[in-house]
Formats: structure tokens, C-alpha cells, sequence
């Protein structure tokens, strides 16, 4: 269609003419936007179309990246990247008169998700299609995003993210491949030719209709399909006998409540709420899934036992589990298979990765929910729940213990975690510390019973996006250095090394480094007003809001600084800009009372002359994908500094280390491995480890109100939240954080870990004092991103876990 910049100026204007009936100078950012968009949407069309095409005739094992979240982001940049037009677009519409940035901004994150588990499925999404393996995303079309974030008066106020308002021009509804689900109803048992048959009556049968979106790879690759599903109303003979028997009301009334399952995603990380449309959501999404992936098996005309060699379904966390027991389902009820081939079938085709240590995290559901809205997949959980313990109670007779632990149904619960175990082939964790936690801790009895199945898997994230994208200028001085090589083999950043101390390249980096931050400041002074000085230090604490991300640690300890600053002026500082960026579950008051906090010191602090050439605290509205691509890359100091054994990966830090901040964290989640590869020069670690966290919870070794009565430092900062608080405008509004500190005994060793915390940024001031040896770690930081590129993760899930190799284009 056009592949130089002549060409491509011709289509655009004649588009603008012929969709728009406008000329260039009438046409809008948004016009724009929407023809580009339109336009790269058609260029991939017959790429997309032979890459299925391929897959096809060539029987390829098809991988399904099963996941309640996708947060994608925007489409656009990362699109001309991946398909190499970016020069080609950005100086075409620069003779037209627009900045390609511009038309960026146009387009709405697309923000399925709340954090790092739904940009994980991003990432890998981009990974798979950029190494040209056979994998789609499988998901729900939400029409309402995450929660929009406004700060009105300190305080998170959620407004609804209507991100399709004007349109989504990735996608296409394929109205020809709904699926029917079904809800309700009651198990009618009967033999018929000799067979028990079960069939569900009664039932209220909704419309699943996909919205496909390509996924273009990077270079000569494929282009895969992430598949999104919305729910309808149908318009069959039960909609009419409805609408005929109760009324058109009635009628709509239904229809409404059918829509209302892809309505929204629950803006909570940990615990949910609205349990009945969460669960209709899991089942919407698995059902749906899994009878489109047998569509397609079913057009090879193979028998279904060789359903493993040619699909693997992959659950992203438990929310997904429901995809084994409705395989079982329709592989008995639909295609006529007995029970041990059937769930022979299912155990081989799905795996299962696992994101949380926290026990309040794991998955669990009213069996009675279950058993009445969906009858049939009760019944198959329970035949497998009968069965499995039947195994167990063979295997370790008298330990009534171990297996009620292991069981899937136990009391009045349905644990998703065991089933989706017990249910798959493999199990793996996200980073090496807390794939270890799993085999000794959360997982420890299915460890036990089926080493085999276990592995580590660290995340990853896309350095297309991460950095060649949101990082241009580090992008060229990295090539320049040494080459391309690294944008297809991103271990080849570890040639970067041999720069760590060339005063040159030290300086060109600082020089971009500078160039980000400056751009940062003039995007925050657009758009919230407020001045910072690019040559402090920018230290970036940007992440979900909970407890324990410890974002109240960092704000606990910008208040010592403070004090620190009132009490000795004339101690020289190094200048800092504190910045957060978090969004805080509407449900948790905690949080919220920690962002309250955050603005709260950040107005004292900032509207103090004393102290205002020294430190200024920030917080930036609505943290996205796109705010973070403009945000990490002016970071000097990546704060990852949960408690010791909650963050099971994190992929934030990695986004961090591969634009050169240095970071400032616990041993934690992937920090450990970060560690490993740069040891301890690099950079500043603190604080309890995994297992001291593990051995004082147990041992309630802890007791947060000591730390206070005995510690004059954080008794001044924790008597400074007390009322009359310097910092409080409304009387007394943090008596919920002093509560969780000192009443709760502080869950997440804040206080336990205050000193460690204060020394260690220390240590990152003096560091920074010294710009050759800050930029030396930088380097070695970038250098040893690499490991982190999900491409490295996603060739492991390939070849371990999937057993699929790469396709050539056919
Ligand atoms: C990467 C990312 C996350 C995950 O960050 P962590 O620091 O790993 O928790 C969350 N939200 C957005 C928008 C991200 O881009």
C-alpha cells in the first residue's frame, strides 16, 4: 500500500478526502490519528491473513494466552515500530504539517487491565508475535477499562474509562465466530444408546461475539490475533418467548444484564468483590476460549486425543482455571469422549503460571455459586475433586491434613489454585525467589506430589516498547556503540560492558538522560502545573498502590528528610524530586489514605522555601502504560522496595534497569536476580529478607509499637501524623495509617525496615555526587537488561512448557 514517504503522503490525504470529506488543513489530531490508524490497521491486513493462512496449512500447534487482563496500552508507535514505517510516517506527516507524537496522543490506552499481571500478557503478546511462535491472546472486550484517576482536593477520585468512545481502530467484530455460553439451568441425567448423557435445561443461553485485534510482530515475523469477547443478547426463540411471556421490559432487562458481564474490569489487584459477575466473567471468558480453540481443531479432522500436539492453553493466574473443567465439558457432553480420555486431553493441554505468594490472594469460590449458575462444570469439579482425593488417600493413607490441604473442594469452597494444579501439566512462578516460595511454602504439598510440573519462569518485559520506543535517544546511542544486533538478540546489550567506563559514552548517556528529564518537566508543568528542576534527582516510586509495595515507606521516610532539612539547613543535600504515580483499588481505604498522605506532605514540602531548592514531592495523576513510557525514562532512582516475599516478580524494575536508573530495593521478586547478574555496586539494597519476613511472621517476633517507643526518629515522623499533624487539613486524616502501623502490628514491616531505608538513600546520595561512577552503574544496569527482555521468557515458555518453535513465514 505504500512503503515510501510519497506514497504513504498520497494515501493519507486521499483518506482524509474520501473517509473524512475533509482537506489537510480542516483535518483535526484526532482525524489524523483515526486515518493512520485505519490505514496501518488495513497494510497488516494480508499479513494477518497469511499468517493464519500458514498456520493452517502447515497444522502448526496453535499457543492461547489465556488472561482476564491485557493492558495493552497504545497501539500506534509501537505498530509503525514493529512494522518498520515508523521513519517513513513520522517524516511524511512532518511535510503535512503534523508531529507523529502528536497523533500518539490521540489514541486511548487501551487499559484492560490493573497492573503488572495484565501488561505481562502485553508484553508476551508482542514477544510471541516478534519470534514469530503461533500464540494469541485470549480475552474479554471490557467496555469500561480501569478507572480513570483524578486527584480533586488530595484525595483519588475514579472517574469510568470509556476508552472505546470514538472507536477502537484495531479491532474487528467477527460476527460469524460467536460462540453461545451458558448460565443457570439444572443437569438433566438420562442414558441414551447405552451411555449416561447430561444435558443442562433450562438454562439462559448469552451470545460470546469475539473482537479480534492483530498482533504485529517486529520485522520480517507474524502477525497473531488477540481474540476479545463480548457478551450479547441473544435473539433466539427463548429471547422471543421472553420478551413474548414477560414483556419487551423484561426483555431489555435481560438484554442489559447480559452486557453487564463485559462491562467492566475489576479495578482490584488482590481480592474481588462482586463475586457473582467475576465468576460469570471466568466462565464467560473460558468458555467462550475454549469452544472457538476446538473450532479450529475441529477444521484438522483429527481425533481429540491429539488435541495436546496442536494446541496449548496457558492460564495467566487462576482467574482463567474454568478452561479445564469446560474442556472436559464439551469434550464428554459435545464430542462423545469418556471421562478418562477427556480430562486425559484437558491435563495435557493447559498450563498454569502463578502470581502471588499473599494466601489472601488465592482464588476461592462458593461451591454453592457455582453449583447454581454453573450446574454441569460443578459436577465435573466435583468428579475431579473425588477422584483426585481418591489418588491421594492411596498415596498417603492417614494424612487427613495434606490432603484436606490439597483438595479442590473443601467445606464450602472451591479453590482455584488446586484445581488449576492438579487440572494442568505445568505450574511455574514468575522469578526465581518466588518459584522457590512455591515448592516450600504455597505450593509445598502439590510440589511434593508432582515435582515435574514445577519451573521458573522470570517475567519480562518488551524492550520494543520499554526502550527502543520510549527511549529514542538511549536507543541511537546504544547502536551506535554497538550496533543493531541487540534489537533481535537483546543479550547483545551485554557488549555494552565494555563501555561502563569511557568517559565519552558516560557523558552522551548523562546528556540523554538530562534530555528525558527535561522533557518530563515540561509534561508535568503542561499538565499539572507544577515546576520541577531537571538537574535534581528524579526518584521514581510509580506501581499499584498497596500495602505492601510500601509506597508509605517512601512517603515516611520523605518526611524524615524533611524534618532533617527544618532541623540542619545549612547540611548540603543533594536536590530531589520524589515522584509517585500510583492508582489505588476504589475499595481499599488504606490506599487511599496513603495517596491522601502523599499530597498531603507533598503541599507542605513544596510550598516550604526553605526547603524547596533541596526536595519536591510529586504525584502524577493516573499512572498508565503510556504515562509510565514517559515517566521511566527520566527516572534516575527505581524504588522496589516491597516487603521481603510479596512481590513475586515485578516488571516495573525491569523497565527501570533497562533505561539506566539505578535501583534502590529489597531482595525481592526479580530485585534478586538484578542483583546477582549487577552485585551490590550497582545497586542499593536493603532491608529484612524473604525469610526474616517468613520467620518473624510466624514466630510474631515483631512488634511494630517498640519501634516507635524506642526510636526517637520515627516516633517525630509518627507523631507528625497524629493530630494537630503539620500535614493534615482536615483534622485528623491518617489515623487509618497510624492504625495499620501500630494497632496491626505494621503487616508490612514498615517500621521494621525505616533505618535500613533512610541509610540506603543515603548511599544513593552520595552515589550520585559522583556523576562517572553513577553513570558506570547506569551502563552496567542497560548492559544487563537484556535477561529481562520477555523474548528471553517467552523462547523458555516455547520451549519448556509449549514445546512450539518458531514459524517461518510462509
Ligand atoms: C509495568 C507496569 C506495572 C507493573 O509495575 P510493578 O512495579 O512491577 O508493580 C503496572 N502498571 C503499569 C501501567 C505498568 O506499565
Amino acid at each position: 500500500m505504500f512503503n515510501n514517504k510519497e506514497a504513504f503522503k498520497q494515501v493519507f490525504t486521499e483518506l482524509l478526502v474520501s473517509r473524512l470529506g475533509k482537506g489537510l488543513e480542516e483535518a483535526t489530531a484526532e482525524d489524523a490519528y483515526k486515518i493512520l490508524g485505519g490505514m496501518i490497521r488495513e497494510f497488516v491486513g494480508s499479513q494477518w491473513a497469511a499468517s493464519n493462512r500458514t498456520y493452517r496449512d502447515t497444522k502448526q500447534k496453535q499457543v492461547y494466552y489465556f488472561s482476564m487482563e491485557f493492558l495493552i496500552g497504545r497501539l500506534l508507535g509501537a505498530n509503525l515500530l514493529n512494522l518498520g514505517l515508523l521513519d517513513i510516517v513520522r517524516s511524511g506527516l512532518k511535510e503535512l504539517g503534523w508531529e507523529l507524537e502528536e497523533l500518539e496522543e490521540q489514541e486511548p490506552d487501551a487499559g484492560l487491565g490493573n497492573g503488572g499481571l495484565g501488561r505481562l500478557a502485553a508484553c508476551f503478546l508482542d514477544s510471541l508475535a516478534s519470534l514469530s511462535y503461533a500464540g494469541h491472546g485470549c480475552g474479554i472486550r471490557y467496555r469500561y477499562g480501569l478507572f480513570e484517576q483524578r486527584i480533586m482536593d488530595g484525595e483519588q477520585v475514579e472517574l469510568p474509562d470509556n476508552w472505546l468512545r470514538d472507536g477502537n481502530v484495531w479491532e474487528e467484530r467477527r460476527a460469524d465466530k460467536a460462540v453461545e455460553i451458558s448460565f443457570w439451568g439444572r443437569v438433566e441425567i438420562s442414558e441414551r444408546d447405552g451411555k449416561t448423557v447430561f444435558d443442562t435445561v433450562e438454562d439462559e443461553r448469552i451470545l460470546a461475539v469475539p473482537y479480534d485485534m492483530p498482533v504485529i510482530g517486529y520485522g520480517e515475523s507474524q502477525v497473531n490475533t488477540l481474540r476479545l469477547w463480548s457478551a450479547e443478547a441473544t435473539v433466539d426463540s427463548a429471547a422471543i418467548r421472553l420478551s413474548h411471556q414477560s414483556g419487551y421490559y423484561r426483555y431489555l432487562e435481560y438484554a442489559r444484564q447480559v452486557e453487564s458481564i463485559s462491562e467492566f474490569l475489576y479495578p482490584d489487584d488482590k481480592s474481588y468483590e462482586g463475586k457473582l459477575l467475576r465468576l460469570k466473567q471466568q466462565y464467560f471468558l473460558s468458555s467462550a476460549g475454549v469452544q472457538s480453540i476446538l473450532r479450529t481443531f475441529d477444521k484438522l479432522g483429527l481425533p481429540y486425543r491429539e488435541l495436546p500436539e496442536h494446541a496449548a492453553i496457558h492460564i495467566n493466574d487462576t482467574h482463567p482455571t474454568l478452561v479445564i473443567p469446560e474442556l472436559i465439558r464439551i469434550l464428554i457432553d459435545d464430542k462423545g469422549l469418556g471421562w478418562d480420555e477427556a480430562w486425559e486431553v484437558a491435563h495435557r493441554t493447559v498450563s498454569y503460571t502463578n502470581h502471588t505468594l499473599m494466601s489472601e490472594a488465592l482464588e476461592k469460590w462458593p461451591a454453592g455459586m457455582v453449583r447454581e449458575l454453573l450446574p454441569r462444570i460443578y459436577m465435573i469439579i466435583e468428579e475431579m475433586n473425588k477422584r483426585f482425593c481418591g489418588m491421594l488417600l492411596a498415596r498417603y493413607p492417614q494424612q487427613m491434613e495434606r490432603i484436606s490441604e490439597l483438595a479442590i473442594i473443601e467445606g464450602d469452597q472451591i479453590r482455584m489454585a488446586n484445581l488449576a494444579a492438579w487440572g494442568s501439566y505445568h505450574i511455574n512462578g514468575v522469578a526465581g525467589l518466588h518459584t522457590e516460595l512455591l515448592k516450600t511454602d504455597v505450593m509445598k504439598h502439590h510440589y511434593e506430589l508432582y515435582p515435574e510440573r514445577f519451573s521458573n519462569k522470570t517475567n519480562g518485559i518488551t524492550h520494543r516498547r520499554w526502550l527502543i520506543h520510549s527511549n529514542p535517544g538511549l536507543t541511537r546511542l546504544i547502536s551506535s556503540a554497538i550496533g543493531t544486533e541487540w534489537i533481535n538478540d537483546p543479550l547483545a546489550l551485554r557488549e555494552l560492558e565494555a563501555y561502563k567506563r569511557d568517559a565519552a559514552f558516560q557523558e552522551r548517556l548523562m546528556r540523554i538522560k538530562q534530555d528525558n528529564k527535561r522533557r518530563l518537566a515540561d509534561f508535568i508543568a503542561a499538565r499539572q502545573g507544577v515546576r520541577v528542576d531537571p538537574d535534581s534527582l528524579f526518584d521514581v516510586h510509580v506501581k499499584r498502590l498497596h500495602g505492601y509495595k510500601r509506597q508509605l515507606l517512601n512517603i515516611l521516610r520523605v518526611i524524615h528528610d524533611y524534618n532533617e532539612m527544618k532541623e540542619r539547613p545549612t547540611v548540603p543535600r543533594v536536590p530531589r524530586t520524589v515522584i509517585f504515580g500510583a492508582k489505588a483499588a476504589p475499595g481499599y481505604d488504606l490506599a487511599k489514605s496513603i495517596i491522601q498522605l502523599i499530597h498531603a506532605v507533598a503541599d507542605v514540602i513544596n510550598r516550604d522555601p526553605e526547603v524547596n531548592d533541596k526536595l519536591r514531592v510529586l504525584f502524577l495523576e493516573n499512572y498508565s502504560v503510556s504515562l509510565a513510557e514517559k515517566i521511566i525514562p527520566a527516572a534516575d532512582v527505581s524504588e522496589q522496595i516491597s516487603t521481603a516475599g510479596k512481590e513475586a516478580s515485578g516488571t516495573g524494575n525491569m523497565k527501570f534497569m533497562m533505561n539506566g536508573a539505578l535501583t534502590i530495593g529489597t531482595l525481592d521478586g526479580a530485585n534478586v536476580e538484578m542483583h546477582r547478574m549487577i552485585g551490590e555496586e550497582h545497586m542499593f539494597l536493603f532491608g529484612l529478607r524473604a525469610e526474616e519476613v517468613l520467620e518473624l511472621s510466624r514466630s510474631g517476633g515483631y512488634f511494630a509499637r517498640a519501634c516507635y517507643e524506642q526510636d526517637a526518629r520515627i516516633a517525630r515522623v509518627l507523631d507528625q501524623l497524629a493530630y494537630p499533624s503539620p500535614f493534615s487539613r482536615h483534622g485528623r486524616p491518617f489515623g487509618r495509617i497510624l492504625q495499620a502501623l501500630l494497632d496491626h502490628n505494621d503487616e508490612y514491616f514498615v517500621l521494621k525496615d525505616f533505618h535500613a531505608y533512610v541509610t540506603a538513600q543515603a548511599a544513593v546520595e552520595k552515589a550520585y555526587v559522583n556523576p562517572r561512577r553513577w553513570a558506570e552503574s547506569a551502563i552496567v544496569n542497560i548492559a544487563h537488561s537484556g535477561r529481562f527482555s520477555s523474548d528471553c521468557t517467552i523462547a523458555r515458555y516455547a520451549s519448556e512448557i509449549w514445546r512450539v518453535l518458531p514459524v517461518k513465514k510462509g
